[in-house]
């Protein structure tokens, strides 16, 4: 019976934009792994909010993090300062390795903070001229939704009918050295890329490339800004994903799991001599950096200390990868990713991803299609091992018709 379900789906198309399609699954509640419905049904949750839950759904710490702070207190604006500020910046700056951190919400804005300082630091302290900048990203990136960031998408659906756009901006493909060093010139303050492009299919670059763009930015004098808001802590098996090539961006842009599924936090995190172009007045957020987000954000990077989750990433992904290769040849066409992160490219002449998420979603298990006949797989890294062969069977039998 899913008559609760069926209602609520209802209501909700009737009264909200579409700008999702949502599968028609209504969750109540959630713990762990696995969410509940409003008709009480259970699923396997391996979106995990595109990472945002890496810990899982109310993981008892964060929750314990997030009710101890309800009681103390939730919101002073930046005009204050509160107790839990400088400890958590001081946190997150140590788990980079960093100098610096500026707290925004969500992944658009810390995205945006991030194009805003390396304009800065280019007219500042590159010596750029005025009005000048310029920055490489990379094609079928994904970094969010505002008007600046959807003027250097390449996604139609995404850019279209929501100009005019944001100029500065360089497309390269992804992967391709060579056309980011031709691209980089001297008006070139940053080079903006995600070290795995989640929602282009959680595409891997080529080896070598990440080192690649940190030497290109190193030797050209430009920033290298690494949007780890889905691919870093943890998910890939280490804390950012931009380690697997021993690399050190200039700017780490953070968001989905810093707030442990609990609250929206995001961030930048940099070096004195780039964070430190801002002046007061030219950048802020009234949430950015609030006492409940910041205990919430420091009960998150206890958790990343700890490194019990990149090991359970890397330990379980490469189970999730093994089990997911032996399908190729059997429904499967082509499997990506690293960590717990897999995109499965399902044979297009079978069916659509989304076809593949609704049979999914009826045997209890939840992930999302991203474009054409690709489903994407980032389970809470708190899954189990039983959980995992358990997916990949549901997959095996979906695909196998
Ligand atoms: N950057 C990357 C790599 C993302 O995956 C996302 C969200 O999917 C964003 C930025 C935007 O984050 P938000 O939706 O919190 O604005």
């Amino acid at each position: 019976d899913n008559h609760r379900s069926a209602a609520a789906v209802a209501e909700a198309e009737q009264w909200t934009a579409h700008n999702y399609h949502p599968l028609p699954v209504v969750i109540a509640d959630a713990e762990g792994a696995w969410v509940t419905d409003v008709d009480g049904k259970r699923y396997l949750d391996c979106l995990a909010a595109y990472s945002a839950l890496n810990f899982g759904h109310r993981h008892p710490l964060l929750i314990a993090a997030a009710r101890g702070q309800l009681d103390h207190v939730t919101l002073t604006s930046r005009a204050f300062l509160h107790d839990q500020f400088g400890p958590f910046c001081r946190e997150l700056a140590e788990l980079c390795g960093s100098e610096m951190v500026l707290p925004m919400n969500t992944g658009a804005e810390a995205v945006e903070t991030a194009i805003k300082v390396a304009r800065a630091w280019g007219y500042r302290v590159k010596g750029v001229p005025d009005g000048q900048a310029t920055i490489v990203v990379a094609a079928d990136n994904f970094h969010g939704r505002t008007t600046t960031i959807v003027s250097f998408s390449t996604d139609p659906d995404a850019r279209a009918g929501f100009g005019p756009y944001t100029p500065g901006f360089r497309i390269v493909p992804y992967g391709d050295l060579d056309a980011m060093a031709e691209a980089i010139d001297d008006t070139t303050v940053a080079v903006l890329i995600e070290p795995v492009q989640g929602e282009a299919g959680v595409i891997v670059p080529p080896e070598g490339y990440l080192a690649g763009v940190r030497s290109l930015c190193t030797s050209r004098n430009a920033l290298f800004l690494a949007d780890e808001i889905q691919s870093g802590l943890g998910r890939t098996g280490d804390t950012f994903a931009v380690q697997h090539e021993g690399v050190v961006p200039d700017l780490y842009v953070l968001g989905k799991a810093l707030g442990g599924g609990v609250v929206p936090v995001s961030a930048v995190v940099g070096r004195r001599d780039v964070l430190g172009v801002l002046r007061p007045g030219e950048h802020g957020s009234t949430f950015g950096g609030n006492p409940l987000a910041c205990a919430v954000g420091r009960a998150v990077i206890a958790l990343l200390r700890t490194g019990e989750y990149q090991e359970r990433a890397r330990r379980l992904g490469a189970q999730l990868h093994e089990r997911l290769g032996t399908l190729i040849g059997h429904g499967v066409v082509a499997v990506r990713g690293r960590g717990l992160w897999a995109g499965v490219d399902i044979d297009p002449a079978l069916m659509t991803g989304r076809e593949a998420s609704e049979r999914l979603m009826a045997r209890g298990l939840l992930v999302k299609d991203t474009h054409g006949s690709t489903i994407r797989l980032a389970p809470p890294l708190v899954v189990t091992a039983d959980e995992v062969h358990w997916a990949v069977d549901q997959i095996s039998e979906v695909v196998a018709g």
